[in-house]
């Protein structure tokens, strides 16, 4: 078992994980990364990024990661690979245990944990994620211009994914499992108002189905879930838009959640109720959940946990 020590403690190797590192390295906290199941995150789970500032051509999620983490190593981060399994808030430094018996220790934490988009479960849905599934209109609904699109869910995000996909798509179907949507009414009445939408009321999806060569979504196969009948919608791209799962499991119970189970923070800042906790990106954001916002909060969160250490030494050497 080794012990890890460091001023700043960054759980998450996603854009907010390692913008974090790249600003606390920066300010000389020598920070180390513990990589989590996933390194480099969400990104490295899709193909074309073209929101992300910076580069005129699309680029790849994969190469993108790689050069943050290139970046964050080149100016003094530790990156580690384990998962963070144990966490003691109690006192600093703050003390976590990863899955291989290791201890990090960090006279600051930065929690960048990401959140993860909930999925229908569907073998068709995992083989033609990126080739016409998604879940994330921001991210991929302009790869659908003047295409028709459906998107499945309900509640506040599959109205909301519905209205913005009208921005590129002339026929957005809403597919819903219910008689009614959970969403807000004032969503509801935007959805209902707009011509470019379509919903098909008490159906499921079967199978995303694939055509084509090289093969692509083509449509949906749905179940009604009143009559068991099986139908068909043509589609180039479908998306799952029944919430998120953020990842803050091991934080239940140490710090605050709100009713969606993110992170709280204090308003404009990424402090938690525990001086000396930070938290960034999608664990913390259920509004935007993009690439850039999260390497935002990181940023911020890198600059509160430095100024946190900054005045907490001040105070210490006033009080000596
Ligand atoms: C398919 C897809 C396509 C997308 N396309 C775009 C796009 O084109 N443009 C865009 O801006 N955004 C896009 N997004 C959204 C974007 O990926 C996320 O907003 C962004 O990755 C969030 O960054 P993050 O650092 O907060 O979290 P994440 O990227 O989710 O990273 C979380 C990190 O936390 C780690 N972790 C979790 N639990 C633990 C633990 N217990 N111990 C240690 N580490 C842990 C994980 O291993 C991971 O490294 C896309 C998302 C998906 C899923």
């Amino acid at each position: 078992m080794t012990v890890h020590h460091t001023k700043m403690l960054i759980l998450g190797s996603g854009p907010a994980g390692l913008s974090a590192a790249i600003y606390g390295a920066r300010a000389g906290l020598s920070p180390i990364v513990v990589q989590g199941i996933q390194p480099g995150g969400q990104l490295m789970t899709t193909t074309d990024v073209e929101n992300y500032p910076g580069f005129a051509d699309v680029i790849q999620g994969p190469w993108l990661m790689e050069q943050m983490q290139k970046q964050a190593e080149h100016v003094g981060t530790r990156m580690i690979t384990d998962i963070v399994t144990g966490v003691d808030l109690s006192r600093r430094p703050f003390r976590l245990t990863g899955d291989s018996g290791d201890v990090y220790e960090g006279e600051t934490l930065v929690i960048a944990t990401g959140a993860q988009a909930k999925w229908l479960g569907l073998p068709s849905e995992q083989e033609l994620a990126g080739r016409g599934v998604s879940a994330c209109a921001t991210c991929d609904g302009f790869f659908y211009r003047g295409r028709k699109v459906v998107v499945i869910g309900g509640g506040n995000t599959a109205v909301e994914e519905a209205l913005y996909l009208t921005n590129h798509s002339p026929d957005v179907t809403l597919i819903h499992r219910r008689d009614s949507l959970r969403a807000e009414k004032i969503l509801q009445e935007r959805l209902f108002a707009n011509p470019r939408i379509s919903v098909l009321w008490n159906k499921t999806v079967e199978r995303f189905v694939a055509g084509g060569e090289p093969a692509g979504l083509v449509g949906v196969d749905l179940k009604d879930t009143v009559t068991g009948e099986i139908s068909h919608v043509a589609a180039d791209g479908a998306f799952v838009a029944i919430g998120h799962q953020p990842a803050t499991q091991l934080f239940a119970g140490h710090l605050p959640l709100d009713s969606d189970g993110y992170l709280a923070v204090e308003t404009g800042s990424t402090r938690t109720v525990v001086p000396g906790v930070f938290a960034c990106g999608d664990v913390m954001d259920k509004v935007y959940r993009q690439a850039v916002t999260a390497a935002g909060t990181g940023c911020m969160a890198a600059l509160d946990a430095e100024r946190f250490l900054a005045e907490a030494e001040f105070a210490a050497s006033r009080a000596a």
